[in-house]
């Protein structure tokens, strides 16, 4: 992995003050040709498998109409990224990974 995107990786668990998986899609910008790049669901499912995690009690996090609707084809709930690390969330997102 390219040393930017660990310290991009280590940064977001930083500033979450959690220690959590993070993925991403490697290929080059521009349109999707690839079936880890949303909307597909590849990055997702393959994520949910190597940790063992049930989609069905999962938020998807995001900012965009393909986001929810990723979210919906995967049977996730789907939270707007604007105010959900706002303190209000909190409980939420505690619930989401809880500390230890
Ligand atoms: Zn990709």
């Amino acid at each position: 992995m390219l040393p930017a995107v660990e310290a991009c990786y280590e940064r977001v668990r930083s500033l979450l003050g959690l220690e959590i998986g993070i993925d991403h899609c490697p290929h080059a910008a521009g349109p999707p040709v690839c079936w880890c790049r949303k909307p597909m669901p590849g990055l997702i499912l393959q994520f949910a498998l190597r940790h063992d995690i049930r989609l069905d009690a999962s938020i998807l996090v995001g900012r965009s109409p393909a986001d929810q609707t990723l979210a919906m084809r995967l049977g996730m709930v789907f939270r707007e990224s604007k105010g959900f690390f706002e303190s209000e969330n909190r409980e939420e997102r505690d619930a989401i990974a809880p500390a230890g």
